[in-house]
């Protein structure tokens, strides 16, 4: 097992009393994007609430892309999962009658979003499975611990080389591989994600032979904190669940009239605080009339934050903008989180299971972490042992060149909220620049991977614009799957690499 968030921990310890080993960059409960996870975990558990309408919002966010076997088996389970979290410890806040207490989020037309210390879900949730860790000695858990590549033969994986904080580099045999090491936003400039979100699980699985699915589906979240950061602190979407509205410098609510305004699916909303910015507005959350008084109260962490940088949301609008957020793209998996390589496991953030489409609706990846870390773990059960694998050692993959400072800043330019034709082209002759060191590398990888995505899905659909071409070719879509062949191919095709 490699990664430690919520999807890691849960196939940990439903895989026990079965041992695992679980490996790690940085401390248990001290990394990863499960930690910030703020507003909470979607299921139909509210009164007058059902999993087909949970079901019908997931497949209306996801823009005729989601996979409706995959989001009818995930909504149905979503409330086993929170039974199951809340079984391991997990507090999550209920009302004064004892049941759930419910928010509501963008996309969502019941309140169905579970959480725990109000705005502190993800910290909740990963807290609670880190002791139900350390207390299960099937797990033995080593920190410090950088998958840097994996290694497979012909029966498929045959083990990792995992990076020790010391530098040193060790061959670790293995048939049975379960990757969960979350998304991508560490690869762009403006992103809620910790910087350690940068793609390794995509990366060594592609190279190791993956199909990788919808790869140009990156969901930018419409209000970051628009401060001098990185990451960007996230204000959740809950917030305007709870009330709030975007205004202008001059008060104006820009979204108003359209939909349901400012609790459309995350994309719609991303698109209009976009155009408005590039218009020449700031934008604003305003949440002094409602929660107004409750702020504090009702998201005692985001007030927190708010207050450091000198802004009280009970009588002060926030400034916010879009950030890179979510990567519904992955490792193409099926029902149980199986690869195409044989031994070959993804769950979590780092696989693509056709739940989210285009556009995750709010709160389903915690769900589908959990739904996916269940299901593999009952997958690898069941698995039957193959070949031992050589355990001699192997050559160990020399240090990679990231560039990261260079290549951010490139990845902002192509492939933010809104692309075309013309600036794919630059941004994958400018990673090209960089030089051979830093294209074969695992970012520069990553990055030219999502490009060629991007590039080849001529349309605009859910978190995907093309200026250029800004209609979606026809209401089902069909899911984009890429390999590293594509990559030798060039964006046209012709293996051609344009200038920068
Ligand atoms: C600010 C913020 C708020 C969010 N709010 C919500 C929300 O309210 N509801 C919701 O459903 N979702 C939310 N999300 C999304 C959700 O938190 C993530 O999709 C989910 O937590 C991903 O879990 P994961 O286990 O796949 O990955 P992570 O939690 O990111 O864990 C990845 C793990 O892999 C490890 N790792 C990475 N690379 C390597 C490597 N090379 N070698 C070894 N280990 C490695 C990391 O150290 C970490 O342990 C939010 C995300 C952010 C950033």
């Amino acid at each position: 097992m490699v990664g430690a968030g919520v999807a890691g921990l849960v196939t940990a310890l439903a895989l026990a009393p079965r041992p695992v080993r679980l490996v790690l960059r940085g401390r248990l409960g001290g990394d990863g994007s499960t930690l910030w996870a703020q507003g909470g975990i979607a299921a139909a558990v509210g009164g007058g609430d059902d999993p087909a309408l949970h079901a019908e919002d997931t497949e209306r966010a996801g823009a005729g892309l989601c996979d409706r076997a995959i989001v009818r088996l995930v909504t149905a389970s979503a409330p086993e999962a929170i039974v199951r979290l809340a079984a391991w410890g997990v507090p999550f806040d209920r009302t004064s009658a004892g049941g759930w207490a419910l928010g509501l989020e963008g996309g969502h037309r019941r309140r169905r979003i579970v959480h725990a210390h109000g705005d502190a879900t993800g910290r909740a949730i990963l807290e609670a499975l880190v002791e139900q860790a350390r207390r299960t000695p099937s797990i033995l858990c080593e920190e410090d611990a950088r998958l840097v590549g994996l290694v497979r033969d012909e029966a498929g994986i045959a083990g990792v080389h995992v990076r020790r904080g010391d530098g040193h580099t060790e061959y670790l045999p293995a048939r049975r591989v379960v990757l969960a090491t979350g998304g991508i936003g560490g690869l762009f400039p403006a992103t809620t994600n910790p910087p350690s979100a940068l793609g390794d699980g995509l990366v060594f699985a592609a190279r190791a032979g993956a199909r990788l699915r919808d790869l140009e589906f990156v969901q930018f979240h419409p209000t970051a904190l628009d401060v001098a950061e990185r990451p960007l602190p996230l204000i959740s979407e809950a917030v305007r669940g709870a009330g709030a509205v975007l205004v202008d410098e001059d008060g104006r609510r820009f979204l108003a009239g359209r939909g349901r305004a400012e609790l459309e699916p995350r994309d719609v909303v991303t698109r209009a605080v976009w155009a408005w910015r590039r218009a020449g507005h700031r934008i604003f959350l305003d949440a002094r009339r409602a929660p107004g008084e409750d702020f504090p109260r009702l998201f005692p962490w985001i007030h927190e934050v708010c207050l450091r940088h000198g802004l009280d949301p009970r009588c002060t609008p926030i400034p916010v903008r879009p950030a890179a957020h979510y990567h519904m793209g992955g490792v193409a998996v099926d029902g149980c989180g199986r690869s195409d390589v044989p031994g070959l496991w993804a769950v979590g953030e780092v696989a693509a299971t056709g739940l989210h489409g285009a556009n995750r609706l709010a709160s389903n990846s915690l769900l589908e972490a959990v739904v996916f870390g269940l299901r593999a773990a009952e997958d690898l059960a069941r698995d039957s042992p193959r070949p031992a694998p050589p355990s001699r050692a192997q050559t160990p993959p020399p240090d990679e060149e990231d560039a990261l400072g260079r290549l951010v800043p490139i990845v902002g330019e192509s492939l933010g909220v809104e692309r075309d034709a013309e600036g794919l082209r630059r941004g994958w002759g400018a990673v090209h620049a960089l030089g051979a060191g830093t294209v074969a590398s695992r970012a520069g990888t990553l990055a030219l991977l999502l490009m060629i995505a991007a590039y080849r899905r001529r349309e605009s659909r859910g978190a995907h614009t093309r200026t250029d071409f800004p209609l979606v070719a026809s209401p089902l879509g069909r899911s984009s799957f890429v390999t590293l062949e594509l990559l030798r191919q060039g964006l046209d095709g012709d293996g051609h690499t344009p200038e920068a």
